[in-house]
């Protein structure tokens, strides 16, 4: 079990200890793990206040390069990062990127117009209209960034759209977007993340779901990291076997791994 996505207390909220964090990922059988702190740049917050989520990188690559050798005979562990991509932002995202040497970043899309996902602002439209805005946002972004990994919860507008709308479905003039932004990440040697966080947050699914999984497989997308996207510790590891069963039987051959940037296959 490769889980590629979880925060600590590096992370403002996350309540996970780097070195607990470490010792459950063990005892779940995690072979190997990558941390991927938070980083979200001038993001409005409640009260129009511009805030910064920022990681102490000095710090975490202390902490996490000594409890990589100090449990290396149990669990691989890979120093990575999960940053909200904006375009406002592109040059400042860059230069932190490239300024510590990350084994594997994850490109999320967390806001549009700077504006948390989380918030009700987006939804004040329509469905439709604010699925658009959010799959533009990050074809947007898939054209413009060059230096992630795999691009962390393709559909993550469906998770907060569950409280705001009756229906969540993606739909087909969704999935035409859809199409253009995995046609663009395979083109650029990138590849996605499945996110099994939708389990907890009450979608029965994961993000991506099934049908963009199918089409990113179609596509001849083959670069792909599964992970639990944890904030407690009890959700290391959660949901990743079934994930596993569900890409092999989408004809998936490999799960994908990082170091230094690079990707590594393993079969599945
Ligand atoms: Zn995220
Ligand atoms: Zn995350």
């Amino acid at each position: 079990m490769y889980d590629y996505h979880f925060h600590t207390t590096f992370s403002g909220d996350s309540t996970i200890d780097p070195e607990k964090g470490i010792q459950r990922a063990i005892k779940e059988g995690i072979k190997e793990i990558a941390v991927t702190d938070h980083i979200e740049l001038n993001v409005w917050r409640p009260g129009d206040v511009f805030d910064n989520d920022m990681v102490d990188f000095i710090e975490y690559f202390k902490t996490f390069e000594y409890l990589k050798e100090k449990y290396r005979e149990k669990i691989a562990v890979k120093i990575g990062l999960e940053i909200g991509l904006q375009l406002e932002e592109k040059e400042e995202i860059d230069h932190l990127i490239n300024l510590y040497p990350f084994d594997f970043v994850i490109g999320s899309t967390h806001t549009i117009d700077k504006v948390d996902l989380f918030y009700g602002k987006i939804y004040e439209v329509d469905k439709a209209k604010a699925y658009e805005l959010y799959f533009n946002e990050v074809l947007r972004n898939v054209r413009v960034f060059d230096n992630y990994s795999v691009y962390g919860h393709v559909d993550l507008i469906v998770r907060y759209a569950l409280r705001n709308y009756k229906d969540v479905e993606v739909s087909s003039a969704d999935m035409e977007l859809v199409g253009h932004i995995l046609k663009e990440i395979i083109s650029k040697g990138k590849g996605i993340e499945v996110n099994t966080s939708g389990y907890r947050y009450g979608l029965n699914s994961t993000n991506p779901n099934v049908e963009i999984l199918k089409l990113y497989r179609q596509l001849g997308g083959e670069i792909i990291t599964v992970g639990s996207d944890a904030h407690s510790i009890g959700h290391l590891g959660a949901n990743i076997i079934e994930t596993y069963e569900l890409l092999r039987n989408l004809g998936y051959k490999y799960i994908t791994t990082f170091k230094e940037m690079k990707p590594y296959q393993n079969k599945l």
